[in-house]
């Protein structure tokens, strides 16, 4: 395996070996499951299809999710084994930006698996990292999949959940909190049941929010209001679907 600076930067598909090799890595650390693997294999089909860029309407996204994690009493950012072997500096700062919690939660549970990603959060700057108590469950889940912290997820009003699964998705929402997906497939089931879909990759979109959040750090409570009534979810889907068509409007 390469060093992830053997990758030449002027590289044209620099960013998507960079992503390869993160999540390589991650399976190698115990970070990242053999699902996931799969998982990233797809988004990098979509990701191709979009430009591997952030369409105008994934910015809009990405700051209406910025204002909404400020607005919110108690967000929390949930990361599984994608998202920390992708981007977890970013998702520790996206949580300081916006003062949301970190929470581990995956699809697949295992201790180590659980262990092995709030350790390497940690090693990245995370102070705490919830997710290990798992005291509470989402109803209508099966009991493992279900598993999450009382005063992480349970008790959060705002949830970011980067590639959620669809049955989690509507889980959450059916327990009243506002979700923001990111996730590159504008058709998968997360994204079309969200709040705020944001179809772009996660190594893009995470940064992207933590910038809007510190620009949007002295906005008013109204300001953000207006922003996150502005953003239009079925605009979004369709912008997204579109590009990936090739379709202008
Ligand atoms: P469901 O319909 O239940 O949501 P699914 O068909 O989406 O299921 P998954 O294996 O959970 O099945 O799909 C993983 C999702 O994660 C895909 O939609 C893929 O586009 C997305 N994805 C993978 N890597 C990234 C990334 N780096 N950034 C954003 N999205 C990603
Ligand atoms: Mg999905």
């Amino acid at each position: 395996m390469t060093d992830e600076g053997e990758i030449p930067e002027d590289h044209p598909r620099y960013q998507s070996l960079l992503t390869r090799h993160r999540i390589e890595e991650g399976v190698e650390k115990g970070i990242t499951s053999k699902q996931g693997l799969i998982a990233e294999g797809r988004g990098e089909s979509f990701d191709y299809l979009l430009g591997e860029e952030t369409i105008p309407s994934a910015d809009e996204a990405e700051r209406a999710a910025a204002a909404q994690l400020l607005l919110a009493e108690h967000a929390v950012l949930s990361v599984n084994g994608n998202v920390a072997a992708l981007v977890p500096g970013e998702i520790v700062e996206l949580a300081e930006a916006t003062g949301a919690d970190i929470e581990v939660n995956l699809f697949n549970r295992t201790d180590e698996r659980m262990q092995a990603i709030a350790d390497h959060l940690r090693e990245h700057g995370a102070e705490t990292v919830k997710g290990l108590t798992a005291d509470a469950r989402i109803p209508g889940l099966e009991h493992e999949r279900g598993k999450v912290d009382e005063d992480g997820i349970y008790a959060a009003d705002v949830v970011l959940v980067p590639l959620e699964d669809g049955d989690r998705a509507e889980a959450l929402a059916e327990m009243g909190k506002t979700e923001l997906v990111i996730d590159l497939n504008p058709l998968s089931r997360s994204p079309r049941t969200t709040a705020i879909p944001i179809i772009d990759n996660l190594i893009r979109a995470v940064p992207n929010m933590t910038a809007y959040a510190r620009d949007l750090a002295d906005a008013s409570r109204e300001e953000l209001k207006t922003i996150v009534t502005e953003f239009d979810r079925e605009k979004a889907l369709e912008d997204a679907e579109n590009a990936i068509r090739d379709i202008e409007d």
